[in-house]
């Protein structure tokens, strides 16, 4: 069923604004820009807020309910990120502003740095890569240059295990570099003796390196991970950890002890920010001092250290967010006996150059700085925790009415089977579609692909357990009426605006146009 469109609620001469009078000569305006016709709607204010509450009710968000969509960390999005992301000073700063008119932004882009180091275990980040693909193919150029300036250009192959996101190939093609696929076994890690081959073989000196996702997009943890590392590094290579699931590890694992030389963040993911319908995102990478010379510039350093009184305010610490207000005689009396560091832009030695205009998208900065300041150190590992314990709780649960094709414990997200093996034709979508007449969004479908019929479930560490068990009860509601009345998931969504879209024709031919030609 379709809204009135507000063009069809309009009359003529009906106005929503009193505009104050022109106290300015009126002139005309070019003829070249102006329309005979620009059927504008005529409307009051009401049915503008009408119309746009109605419209925003359409698409469902993680504000009205679980969305547990696998692989995307569909957490929710504390308000004190956007509160702190609209602070004047911040969002109306000009990315051309010198560095002396940039302090804050710059201590503030510099402590991102340093934290998100500290939380993985490498010694530096740049924060320029505008998302988690970009960061991968940050990564991969790193490596590649790595081997170049080494002599070992003819190190053109990176390892990727069958489980692998979509992105990690892609990154290794798009970088000039070479796939070689590894098989997973049948505890979903990866086939550790196809890994040997691979790195004992005429293979080994074109081997550049490996690109993993820890834990894999089975959201499994890979138990061999430190033989993986080790024997990718014995053959020469580098070791690539996409990090996009770092809400399983932060505050429990860091990535550059085990051994990686390189990772992204995805701050939109790990650290929040509204993301999804393709925002603006952050995918930061961490490297260790191998690295370290070739990231994407620029990244922040401290360019004149202060004195030791002003480092001592106690703002390097992961405590939970004070008022950062000083009253004027603090502050004289700061200025007086302190000079803070300043903070400025730098190239890397042998970087890579430039991802982005400017320095990356700063608001996510301010975002996942603003997440991380909240929660300090002990919280970041609560939410680890949380996230673990969430998804266990769910795949214990939906085991008995689902089959969880590799029936062991898991990371913060798990991969079920969307079908039955009593009843014909159900599938995965089918599922996905009748959950949301029981108002919640699907899961991942059909990812990752080595699973049939796969549902990727990510509950996150922000759902109560009465929202899990709502939704168990929605899973196992429907799991019945696929023996019942299955044709009712085959016909879901019932309760939608829309009922099945043709999803590649809905991608591919988006209407953008606010009055779109309707039906007669
Ligand atoms: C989301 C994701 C990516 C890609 O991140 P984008 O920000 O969407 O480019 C890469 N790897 C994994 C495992 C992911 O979940």
């Amino acid at each position: 069923m379709l809204q009135p469109l507000i063009y069809d609620i309009g009359e003529p001469g009906r106005v929503g604004v009193n505009l104050p009078k022109c106290d300015v000569p009126k002139v005309e305006l070019p003829a070249a820009l102006m329309r005979a016709e620009l059927a504008l709607p005529e409307v009051g204010e009401v049915q503008v807020v009408r119309h746009f509450v109605k419209l925003s009710k359409l698409n469902y968000s993680i504000d009205q309910g679980l969305y547990p969509l696998g692989s995307c960390t569909m957490k929710y999005n504390p308000k004190i990120n956007e509160d702190a992301a609209r602070l004047p000073g911040f969002a109306q700063l000009h990315p051309l502003t010198d560095e002396c008119g940039s302090q804050g932004a710059l201590f503030l882009m510099h402590e991102l740095q340093t934290w998100l180091g500290e939380i993985s275990g490498f010694d530096a980040v740049s924060l320029t890569p505008a998302a988690g693909a970009q960061g991968e193919f940050a990564g991969i150029l790193m490596i590649r240059q790595y081997h170049i300036d080494r002599g070992e250009g003819q190190r053109d192959l990176i390892l990727v295990p069958n489980s692998a996101h979509g992105t990690n190939p892609a990154t290794v093609t798009m970088a000039g570099m070479r796939v070689h696929e590894l098989p997973s076994n049948n505890q979903g890690n990866v086939d550790m003796d196809a890994l040997q081959v691979a790195c004992a073989g005429e293979l080994r000196d074109r081997i550049a390196g490996m690109m993993i996702t820890v834990p894999s997009t089975l959201g499994l943890f890979e138990s061999t991970i430190v033989d993986v590392i080790a024997t990718v590094q014995d053959a020469g290579g580098l070791m690539y950890m996409d990090g996009a699931n770092m809400n399983a590890l932060m505050g429990v694992v860091k990535p550059g002890e085990l051994g990686f030389d390189v990772m992204h963040y995805n701050l939109h993911k790990t650290f929040s920010t509204p993301h999804g319908g393709g925002g603006p995102g952050s995918g930061a990478v961490g490297v260790n001092a191998k690295l370290a010379p070739y990231l994407p510039g620029p990244i922040v350093a401290i360019v004149e250290e202060g004195n030791a009184d002003a480092s001592e305010g106690g703002r390097h610490d992961m405590s939970p967010l004070q008022d950062a207000r000083t009253d004027d005689e603090d502050v004289g009396a700061t200025n007086l006996a302190a000079r803070a560091p300043l903070y400025g832009f730098v190239m890397p030695e042998k970087s890579i150059g430039r991802l982005k205009a400017f320095h990356g998208n700063f608001g996510m900065h301010l975002r996942a700085y603003a997440y991380i300041r909240v929660y300090g150190d002990s919280g970041i590992r609560d939410v680890t925790r949380y996230a673990v314990l969430n998804a266990n709780y769910l795949r214990a649960k939906l085991m008995k009415s689902y089959k969880a094709p590799y029936p062991r414990y898991c990371g913060h997200e798990f991969v079920l089977e969307g079908h039955f093996a009593d009843v014909n034709d159900v599938h995965a979508l089918d599922i996905s579609k009748r959950l949301m007449d029981y108002g919640f969004h699907p899961p991942t479908n059909y990812f990752p692909l080595i699973v049939p019929e796969a549902l990727l479930i990510e509950p996150t560490e922000t759902e109560t357990k009465a929202d899990l068990d709502e939704f168990v009860a929605a899973m196992e509601a429907i799991a019945e009426e696929a023996r019942d009345d299955p044709e009712l998931l085959r016909q879901a969504p019932h309760t939608a605006p829309v009922r099945r879209l043709d999803e590649v024709r809905a991608a591919k031919e988006l209407v953008l146009c606010c009055a779109p030609a309707r039906p007669a």
